[in-house]
């Protein structure tokens, strides 16, 4: 492994006994972590990051999902060195506007589907996926249909952490805490033809999971559904991807009760899936798009929605004055930083780079891997993947709970310098769009040999034959 000299005078140990006794980790038992120590990354590069120890990390998980364009790349750090010296800030709220947040603007509406034309800025994907809930009722209210309110979304699925955002998620843990979902949210199973759906064909699955729209639809009376909410591929669910039948038919559904699509892009855009965003990849024409993280490539916090026609022109011509905004909804600086990394996306060729080279050579990786023993499914889409962890590849028998298979192999990956997150059962990774085949290459022997580690340790503990 490669050592660095850390730039900082202050120790690992130091670090950690300031962390425990200050900073409250998101996502985090608090004290489990204050007792372990939080590892303590210093820099970045390209696809590699560094720790205060000095070993060098490939991340395969692009920081969280997040940054597309890699580290240390040069145009996003000018773009906003520009920007905070000319203007760091101001608000687009009393009828101004800084330039950054127009020019941002003007491109998203040349990289996203031809029915986005419009786009509201907020500061995260929680808070775009608040603003939907907020737009998509306003909006059934203006058209004279209020008891329009209810939200389908699904189990599994992650819509961000705020009250609305965490409603619309799907994650059993968070609506546990906090008395939650909040009113007029209700989910439906998700796409996940190994657990749900094994004894029929992918597509098959791929119909019936869909038609649970219908059914839900139904249930709830077709003039009550407001609009369905989807992740093309569920991300921190696990890197779910659904049958090739699914989104199709999720939208011949929304179509025929005219309810509203969302597509919650927020992984799945800027290039992620071989495509500027993810419905394009499934066929499916949303009418609204939460977008955040692949949009500055996670250098500085900024999200939003984009706005389809049909909602767009009834909130703008019948709407009037929409109450809702964020101090930062068009973040000059954040928004600068969001066009360079556009542009640099366009320069760089990043989306036809997923999509015909760094995406097809990641697939054939996983094809390879699913010889391991411990590996009873794999799967990719673009510079998505999933292993799934087994106990037996013949009979598909999963490792019981308690052993945290998935998160003894992430040990394992954390110590042999590759960072690839454990969703249950599932090794998952969303690495940078920059990476080359050679990368890819390299982060296969960094996998196998940690599967290998985890199927030695699997015997050892006798968690399987
Ligand atoms: C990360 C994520 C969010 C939440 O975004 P934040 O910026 O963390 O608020 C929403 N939706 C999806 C699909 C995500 O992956």
């Amino acid at each position: 492994m490669n050592t660095v000299t850390s730039r900082t005078t202050r120790s690992t140990a130091d670090w950690q006994r300031a962390d425990a006794a200050h900073f409250l980790h998101p996502f985090t038992d608090f004290q489990s972590l204050a007792r372990k120590g939080s590892r303590i990354i210093t820099r970045a590069d390209n696809i590699y990051l560094w720790d205060s120890e000095g070993h060098k990390i490939l991340d395969a998980m692009s920081g969280l999902w997040c940054v597309n364009v890699g580290y240390g790349q040069q145009a996003l750090i000018d773009a906003a060195t520009r920007q905070l010296r000319e203007l760091p800030f101001y608000n687009a709220f009393f009828q101004t506007a800084t330039p950054p947040p127009i020019e941002l603007a003007e491109l998203l509406c040349e990289v996203t589907p031809p029915q986005f034309n419009h786009v509201f800025f907020t500061g995260s994907g929680s808070e775009g996926n608040d603003t939907v809930v907020r737009m998509v009722r306003r909006y059934w209210d203006v058209l004279g249909q209020p008891q329009r309110q209810v939200i389908i979304s699904r189990k599994n699925a992650y819509h961000g952490s705020t009250m609305a955002g965490a409603s619309l998620g799907g994650m059993a843990a968070m609506h546990a805490q906090g008395g939650l979902p909040i009113p007029g949210i209700v989910h439906i199973e998700q796409p996940y033809w190994y657990a749900l759906g094994r004894s029929m064909s992918r597509d098959d699955f791929g119909r019936v999971a869909a038609r649970w729209l219908e059914d839900k639809i139904l249930e709830v009376g077709p003039d009550k559904v407001a609009a369905f909410i989807g992740e093309p591929v569920q991300g921190a669910g696990g890197v779910i991807i659904p049958p090739e039948t699914y989104w199709p038919e999720i939208q011949r559904i929304c179509d025929q009760y005219g309810i509203l699509l969302v597509s919650d892009e927020v992984i799945c855009g800027f290039g992620r899936t071989g495509h500027w965003f993810g419905c394009e990849r499934f066929g499916v024409r949303p009418d609204l798009m939460t977008f955040a993280k692949g949009v500055t490539s996670g250098y500085i916090p900024l999200g939003g929605v984009m706005v389809g026609d049909r909602v767009a022109t009834v909130m703008i011509e019948q709407g009037g004055e929409f109450e809702h905004g964020y101090t930062y909804s068009g973040h000059p600086t954040a928004c600068a930083v969001g066009v360079a990394n556009i542009r640099l996306i366009r320069e760089l060729g990043l989306v036809q780079h997923v999509r015909d080279t760094a995406g097809p050579h990641l697939a054939k990786l996983f094809e390879t891997l699913k010889d391991h023993p411990l590996v009873g499914d794999a799967e990719t889409c673009g510079l998505m993947g999933a292993l799934l962890l087994v106990k037996n590849k013949v009979t598909g028998e999963l490792f019981p709970d308690e052993v945290g298979i998935g998160m003894v192999c992430r040990g394992h990956c954390f110590g042999n310098g590759l960072i690839m997150r454990a969703v249950g059962n599932r090794m998952i990774m969303a690495p940078p769009l920059v990476m080359t085949t050679a990368q890819i290459d390299e982060m296969g022997s960094l996998i196998r040999r940690c599967l290998d580690l985890t199927l030695e340790q699997a015997r050892r503990e006798g968690w399987m034959a």
